[in-house]
């Protein structure tokens, strides 16, 4: 068992990092546990143009990849791995990463949120062969190839953007006529000659299992009902994400799709354990949000501790 901690961050995205910022400088000595997708969301995007202070924008992974650097300059400890098991019931609070056990006195969960899939049976089976949730990973494979995106929000605009780069044509797919995305990500791909929209169209299935490979796609036009295949290459899902809090639930409130309940300020209703981020946040969900929630954890892990007399 390793000795007991003040501090553990759970998730090394900007909201994680930035409670790591603010512990350190506390002198509290954090630990940050890195967990299964290190950065987060932000390394996985492209230019962030609305985060303040960068004029010119910054590219996500830089942006995050800066957070830490500045929160290891206080001191702060990274661990790999993820946490499998958590027992929240009593202080100090254990925490089972990778099979080490950790005791701490407060933990700040900042885990964020992962991509949804759409659930079709040869999709899981195609990841990583030309089904993905990430245009920044992999759009670079699909160079003068056919790319397919689905969703109709934010992030399914930049990445259509973002893969003209790469494809011959990008086609999204969007299930209803009206979009979530704002109006001017929405303009951006709509004024894009590369991007092609089919609205009213889910996707039945995806080929080629066989293969390995994607080959193209059985869509489904939901007015008309009219069914064809399309050859695809690269078929990008981003259709929104769901928050990582398998591991606390039945101890952390939270609501029916798992997001954590707050309870004011970055409080859970376990006293000493905070929120941060994406993991609690489903309407902002910003960089900069993700941030502030994260100054407001690391300064109620702070307060908590005081109180104790630690
Ligand atoms: P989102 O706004 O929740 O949009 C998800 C999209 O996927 C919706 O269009 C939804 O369709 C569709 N969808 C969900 N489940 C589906 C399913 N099973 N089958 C087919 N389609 C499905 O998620 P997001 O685009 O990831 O954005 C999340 C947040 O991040 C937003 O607040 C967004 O503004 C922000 N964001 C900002 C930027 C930026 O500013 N650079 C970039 C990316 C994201 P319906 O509309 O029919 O529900």
């Amino acid at each position: 068992m390793s000795a007991l901690r003040n501090v553990v961050i759970v998730g090394s995205g900007c909201a994680g990092n930035t409670a790591a910022v603010y512990t350190a400088r506390a002198n509290l000595k954090p630990l940050v546990i890195k967990g299964h997708e290190p950065g987060g969301q932000l390394s996985m995007t492209t230019l962030v143009e609305n985060f303040p202070g960068f004029p010119e924008g910054i590219h996500g992974p830089d942006l995050v990849e800066n957070i830490r650097k500045q929160a290891e300059n206080f001191g702060t400890e990274y661990k790999e791995g993820a946490v499998l098991e958590a027992d929240l019931s009593k202080r100090p609070f254990r925490l089972n990463i990778e099979g080490e056990w950790i005791e701490t006195r407060t933990l700040i969960i900042a885990s964020g949120a992962s991509a949804r899939w759409l659930g079709l049976p040869n999709e899981q089976k195609l990841i990583g062969h030309g089904v993905s949730s990430c245009a920044t990973c992999d759009g670079f494979f699909y160079r003068g190839k056919k790319i397919m995106v689905i969703g109709g929000g934010d992030s399914a605009m930049e990445e259509a953007n973002f893969l003209t780069r790469f494809g011959s044509e990008v086609a999204v797919v969007h299930r209803r006529d009206q979009f979530r995305a704002s109006k001017i990500m929405l303009a951006r791909a709509q004024s894009n000659p590369k991007v092609k929209f089919l609205t009213n169209t889910v996707v039945d299935d995806i080929y080629d299992v066989g293969q390995k490979l994607v080959t193209g796609v059985r869509l489904r036009n939901t007015v008309t009902g009219a069914v064809w295949e399309q050859e695809v290459d690269g078929f990008f899902v981003a259709i929104g994400h769901i928050p990582n809090t398998k591991v606390f639930r039945g101890q952390i409130e939270t609501d029916a799709d798992g997001y954590i309940l707050t309870k004011g300020g970055a409080k859970t209703n376990v006293p000493g354990v905070f929120h941060a981020g994406d993991v609690q946040d489903r309407v902002y969900k910003q960089a900069i949000t993700a941030a502030g929630m994260g100054c407001m954890a690391a300064m109620e892990a702070e307060r908590f501790l005081e109180a104790e007399g630690h």
